[in-house]
Order: C-alpha cells, then sequence, then structure tokens
C-alpha cells in the first residue's frame, strides 16, 4: 500500500500502485469518471474508463460521494492538468463507506464549522494547520532536549492557585474541592532541585469569563525553568527557541504554508536576537507605538495588538512595574518596585505569546509579597520550603503552544489553532 506522497515524489511513475483514502471531490461522464482522492499525505487525481468496468463497477465509482472511503489500485502516470501533477487510471477499487450527504460544502457559518468540527478537521487548510502544530510541538521538545533540559510531568489537579483565583477551574474530589491547573510552575520549581533545567508540555485551564481571539479555557502551556538563570539568560534561551521553532517549520512544512496561504517571508525573518524594551520605555514612547497608556496601567491585548504591528520579529517586554504582574516575580534589585519579568510579544499584531522571568528565591521577599497579594503563606508551605532548602536564583517562563501555531499560522483567531477549541461559549464536540 503506498501513500499519495509516494506517488507525488515521482518514484510510483509509470508503475502500479495501490492507495486508499477519502473522496475529495469527484465528477463523471458516460464514459469517464474522476476522483480526487486524499490521504493524510496529500491529494491526486484517479481516473476510471467505462471500458475497463462492468456497468455496475463504472455506476459505483462515477458516482462516488464526498468523503467517502475507497482503496484504489492503478497504473501511476504523470500528467500537468492533473491538479498536483500525477494521475492513476484505476484498474479496480474497494469502496468502505459510501457516503450520504457529507455535511460540509462550501461558505458555512463559523459556529456550524465549530459544531461539526470533528469533520472539519479533514479539510486541507486544518490538515496543513494540524501538521503545522505537530511541527511545533515536536520542535520544542527537541529544543529543550538539546539544551539538556529534562522532560518532566506534573498534576493537572491541584490545590495551589499560580496565577490567581479569578480564573480557577474547580472540580469537586472525593468531598473536597480542588482546581485544574493554571501552570505547572511551582511544581518545576520543585523539580529544578534534582534536575537543574526542566520542561513539560500540558494543558492549562483558565477559567477566562469573556471569549477573545486569543484565550482558550484550556490550552496547551509549554513551561521550562531553570535553575542559575537570570531574567536575560531566560530570554536568550526563549529567542533561540522561537527561531529554532519556526525554521523547523519553515524547513519541514513548506507545502502546508503554502496550503494555508501564509506569508513566508515574515517568518524568514525572525531570527534571534530580539530587542528587549522595558515597559517604562514603552509608557514613555507610547505615541510612537500608537497606544496611550500611563505609567502603572497593563499593556493590554489591543495595546500589544497596536505594538507588535510595528515590528516584523518578536520583541520582550521587560521591567514591569510589579502591581501589574502575580507574587512570585522578582523584584529589580536595583529598582523594587519594578520587577525582573519579560513578555515575549509575537509580531504582527499578535501580542503575548511568552510570560517569564526570575522567580523570588529569596524567603523574606516572598512573604512580604504574599502578604501584599493577602496569601496564606501555609497553603505554599511546600513552595516556601523552596526558599529555606538550598534556595537559589532561577528563572522560567510559559509559552502558549496554540498562540504560536496561531501566530506561525498567520490565523485570525486561537480557535483555529486547536482541533477542539474550549471557551466560555462551547464544549462540544
Ligand atoms: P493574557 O494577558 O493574554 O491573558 P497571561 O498574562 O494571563 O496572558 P500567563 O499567565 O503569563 O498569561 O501565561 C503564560 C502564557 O500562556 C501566555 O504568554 C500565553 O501564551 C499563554 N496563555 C495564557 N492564558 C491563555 C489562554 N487563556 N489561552 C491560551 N493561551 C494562554
Ligand atoms: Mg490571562
Amino acid at each position: 500500500m503506498d501513500h499519495i506522497s509516494d506517488i507525488l515524489g515521482g518514484a510510483r511513475t509509470g508503475r502500479e500502485t495501490e492507495i486508499r483514502g477519502w473522496a475529495y471531490r469527484s465528477r463523471a461522464s458516460a464514459k469517464t469518471a474522476f476522483i480526487v482522492l486524499r490521504d493524510s499525505t496529500g491529494i491526486v487525481q484517479c481516473v476510471a474508463s467505462r471500458d475497463n468496468f462492468t456497468e455496475e463497477k463504472f455506476k459505483q465509482i462515477s458516482s462516488i460521494t464526498l468523503e467517502s472511503s475507497l482503496s484504489i489500485r492503478g497504473t501511476v502516470f504523470q500528467d500537468s492538468r492533473a491538479p498536483t501533477g500525477y494521475e492513476i487510471k484505476i484498474s479496480d477499487f474497494t469502496i468502505y463507506q459510501r457516503n450520504e450527504n457529507f455535511p460540509i460544502s462550501r461558505d458555512l457559518g463559523e459556529e456550524f464549522l465549530l459544531d461539526i468540527r470533528h469533520l472539519w478537521v479533514r479539510s486541507q487548510e486544518f490538515t496543513a494547520m494540524l501538521k503545522i502544530r505537530s511541527t511545533v510541538f515536536s520542535a520544542f521538545s527537541e529544543f529543550f532536549h538539546n539544551e539538556g533540559f529534562y522532560e518532566v510531568h506534573t498534576p493537572m489537579m491541584v490545590s495551589t492557585a499560580t496565577e490567581g483565583g479569578s480564573t480557577l477551574f474547580k472540580v469537586p474530589f472525593f468531598g473536597e474541592e480542588v482546581s485544574l491547573s493554571q501552570s505547572a510552575q511551582f511544581y518545576l520549581e520543585t523539580l529544578i532541585f534534582s534536575l537543574e533545567k526542566v520542561y513539560t508540555v500540558g494543558p492549562s485551564f483558565r477559567a477566562e469569563k469573556s471569549r477573545t481571539w486569543r484565550h482558550l479555557t484550556e490550552y496547551w502551556h509549554a513551561e521550562a525553568e531553570a535553575a542559575w538563570l537570570d531574567n536575560n539568560g531566560m530570554m536568550d534561551v526563549e529567542e533561540r527557541l522561537i527561531e529554532h521553532i519556526v525554521k523547523r517549520v519553515l524547513s519541514e512544512r513548506q507545502n502546508e504554508l503554502g496550503t494555508i496561504k501564509r506569508d513566508i517571508s515574515k517568518l524568514e525573518n525572525i531570527k534571534a536576537p530580539f530587542e528587549r524594551i522595558r515597559y517604562s520605555e514603552i509608557i514613555r514612547n507610547s505615541e510612537k507605538y500608537g497606544i496611550s497608556l500611563k505609567y502603572g496601567d497593563d499593556i493590554g491585548m489591543d495595546e500589544e495588538r497596536e505594538i507588535t504591528k510595528r515590528f516584523d520579529k518578536p520583541i520582550f517586554v521587560t521591567h514591569y512595574p510589579s502591581e501589574l504582574k502575580t507574587f512570585y516575580h522578582r523584584p529589580d534589585p536595583e529598582n523594587p518596585s519594578e520587577i525582573l519579568c519579560h513578555d515575549l510579544l509575537a509580531p504582527e499584531g499578535y501580542g503575548e505569546i511568552i510570560g517569564g522571568g526570575e522567580r523570588i528565591w529569596e524567603m523574606d521577599v516572598l512573604l512580604n509579597r504574599m502578604k501584599a497579594y493577602n496569601l496564606n503563606p501555609e497553603e505554599y508551605y511546600w513552595y516556601l520550603d523552596l526558599r529555606k532548602y538550598g534556595s537559589v536564583p532561577h528563572s522560567g517562563f510559559g509559552l502558549g503552544m496554540d498562540r504560536v501555531v496561531m501566530w506561525i499560522c498567520g490565523l485570525k483567531s486561537i480557535r483555529d489553532a486547536i482541533p477542539y477549541p474550549r471557551t466560555i461559549r462551547r464544549i462540544k464536540p
């Protein structure tokens, strides 16, 4: 059994082949039936001549319906008129399942396409996105593996909030109430004391109350944590990571980027280093970035859109005022009202894809910050223990994989970067 990519690669030309898949397109006359077959590797035109079949069999193949499943045996010819440059003259075929009324044709509404996402995933554009997504995930792991980080796994059901209570999902747990993990960070921090450099990729859950183009309630979170690294050191790692991911996609997914009509020149540009701009600089130059914010205001989604439209590479924004971020970020010893953190903003209006920075590693500083946030130290006893037994300077980050896929694919919404998006209004299919 061959795959369509074997045929498109030229290696089967003039020879017999057998492929199987789904009818992507079909049309027929009294004498000839054309079927474009698709499998996971591509599409190819197949043609059946009335002369080679009984009346009954020709009727079956010439009336094949969209997305019916079948296998085809035949001879491969090069043919520049065919959609992908090759054509198979069918000598025999088997229909596995003949469809009635596949529900997807052109021009359907967004909500309907989400209702039938389980069928829409078969489309050429979606398949291309899924392949790019697969490459992004493997490139991420490959990068960290090559950098000497260990992959670890952390619980999804937790009793300690990392990002504040407002986006916690509560679930019943044997008479108690626990939460779904918002981030693996605290657990990663515990593991650097044995492995020094760790990473994990898994879902994070956030009860985002409004539906935006870049928020899911369940998203794929790739996180890393490293002992002995400072804020700048972590940014060095991240810019090389992003460069690596984009490079892998460019070399491995040229066809798919073409299928979704991504402007590749925008990606070819993504090379480290990335500019590092302080929060205070952004505020000082508000006008230049097309925003109007004063010191102390958060840089929100809309502002990030304006700022990053003006860049053709990702940028780091560093040193936010401490009130704008959660409690664990390390204050800058030279100016303790600002923290040693960074967000990495993707260009073309996409905005934040990474949040990271140095973690507070001194016990007294952490206790003070927790007090300011009204957090109960007892609940965080294990997090505090890390500052009690052999504490070390360390940094980490969290990257939203679905956001990276959305940006690399040039998509309008994060919902199109994941097969089954979960948002405030959608839990099906
Ligand atoms: P935002 O300001 O966009 O809500 P955040 O500051 O809450 O993001 P972090 O807590 O820093 O995000 O999470 C780390 C990364 O996880 C973010 O940089 C982003 O890429 C991703 N992320 C966070 N929340 C979501 C979400 N609801 N859906 C998809 N990705 C998310
Ligand atoms: Mg958020």
